[in-house]
């Protein structure tokens, strides 16, 4: 039985079928999952102890091309939300139209409590239990919550010993030295600031007037919160797992992320060469960031963070999902209802995704692309996504969310469909 994450993501699928009607049979084939693999991982710690880590890897679907998905280390991992995310990225990969489909993987870890050395042989030793599972063809891997270029890097490295040739193609978001592509590290938050761009030209917005809050000062996170403020947003408040700051004037972001990532301590500072300077700003909770009146309110942590309980209380105007799910379908009406424009995961933080496929290509060909190349490929990607979004928007008067998971469903269902279903082969032959 679906576990409540899961069976979120497949009451979606089945609202969006609502205005696809799919054949049933494409329906019933995208409720579950192709393989779904558990493992268990011995590891030497440092103090010469073992310790057995559970992990997962599920493959949704590969029908539209080999299966695409990151790997989270994270304490509450479990089977059920593993399983809801790749769902969510075959999804994600029809509506940006990438030749991908959805996958996911996990371990039961915190990362933060291991040493740099035990880090590297639990990543090591997850791929030793997967290796038969992935593969170019067959099931892609990249970064998640808690993993990075460094991690895939390793990654790659064990899988291509296994394999006794180097497979760069087996893992995307690796580091640039190791066949990494350029502009992969700050694709999720660029992807998603497309989205912004377009919201902008389609409502005329004055970035200088606009207000921003960002929740999740990790990749994603402080990759937005960077390129609005290069754009003229006012970011007034950020968080990390720690917390918050809130500044009605606006942060100068790019200090705030060198001295994050300095001393992995997120504070309100100025930075001139080495030297930080604190300045004034209030400490929020992470409840209270979702909580602001802002225009634009990024939510790029966790999932379930806007629920049922907190929805009636978010005052921004629009807000835009760089985490997966960060959202829950009962706080989904509550927004609506109060009038607030959602550009949902599936296509706001398609972005990390689609320079993956091009990390992909690029290893797969040996043809390395320049930083403009990416970029020009990436913004062509995503404002079709978006285009084809509000097309449907113009057709069906549902959420965003829904016209996103239509426009995907459409492209899943013609996939799926051209293999032929029971309607083609009862019929009788002529
Ligand atoms: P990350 O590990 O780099 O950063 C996560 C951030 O969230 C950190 O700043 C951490 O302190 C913060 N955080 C953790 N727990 C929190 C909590 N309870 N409250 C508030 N903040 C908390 O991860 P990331 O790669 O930036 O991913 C963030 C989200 O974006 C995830 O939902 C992920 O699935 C999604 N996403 C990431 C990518 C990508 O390319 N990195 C692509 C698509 C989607």
């Amino acid at each position: 039985m679906a576990g409540p994450i899961l069976a979120r993501a497949i009451a979606k699928l089945e609202e969006a079928a609502r205005y696809v009607a799919p054949d049933p049979e494409v329906l019933e084939r995208l409720k579950h999952p192709e393989a779904v693999l558990q493992v268990w991982i011995p590891v030497r710690m440092d103090d010469g102890a073992q310790q057995i880590f559970s992990g997962f890897r599920v493959r949704h679907t590969n029908v539209r091309g080999p299966a695409k998905g990151g790997i989270r280390f994270h304490p509450d991992v479990d089977l059920d939300e593993i399983e809801a995310l790749a769902v969510w990225m075959t999804f994600k990969c029809a509506v940006v139209g990438i030749p991908f489909g959805g996958a996911k993987g996990g371990v039961i870890v915190n990362p933060k409590e291991l040493s740099r050395l035990e880090l590297e042989r639990l990543s090591r030793g997850y791929i030793e239990k997967i290796a038969d599972f992935i593969g170019p063809e067959i099931d892609v891997p990249a970064p998640d919550v808690y993993t990075n270029e460094r991690v895939m890097g390793w990654m790659m490295d064990e899988y291509s010993i296994i394999r006794r040739r180097r497979t760069p193609a087996v893992i995307t978001g690796k580091p640039i030295e190791l066949g990494g592509s350029v502009g992969r590290d700050d694709a999720t938050g660029r992807g998603a600031f497309l989205c912004v761009q377009e919201l902008q030209r389609l409502h005329h917005w004055n970035p200088a007037t606009m207000t921003v809050a960002v929740q999740g000062f990790g990749n994603a996170g402080q990759a937005i919160a960077k390129l609005l403020h290069d754009g003229g947003y006012r970011v007034v408040a950020v968080s990390d797992s720690q917390g918050g700051i809130h500044r009605p004037e606006g942060f100068d972001v790019p200090s705030l992320v060198q001295y994050k990532n300095d001393t992995r301590h997120l504070e309100a500072v100025y930075c001139e060469g080495t030297v930080c300077e604190a300045v004034d700003a209030d400490r929020i909770t992470n409840e209270e960031l979702l909580e602001l009146d802002v225009d634009l309110l990024i939510p790029a942590a966790l999932e379930g963070v806007i629920t049922g309980e907190n929805a009636e209380r978010v005052r921004a105007r629009t807000v835009v999902e760089v985490a997966n799910g960060p959202t829950t379908p009962d706080s989904d009406a509550v927004l609506e209802s109060h009038g607030i424009t959602v550009v949902p995961d599936i296509l706001a933080n398609a972005g990390g995704v689609t320079v993956s496929y091009f990390e992909w290509v690029q290893n797969r060909t040996g043809d390395y692309w320049s930083l403009e190349e990416v970029h020009r490929r990436l913004a062509e990607k995503m404002v079709d996504a978006f285009t084809a979004v509000r097309e449907v928007a113009t057709e069906l008067d549902v959420s965003l969310r829904t016209d996103a998971y239509v426009h995907g469903l459409r492209r899943l269902c013609a996939a799926i469909s051209a293999g032929g279903t029971s309607s083609y082969f009862r019929q009788p032959e002529r």
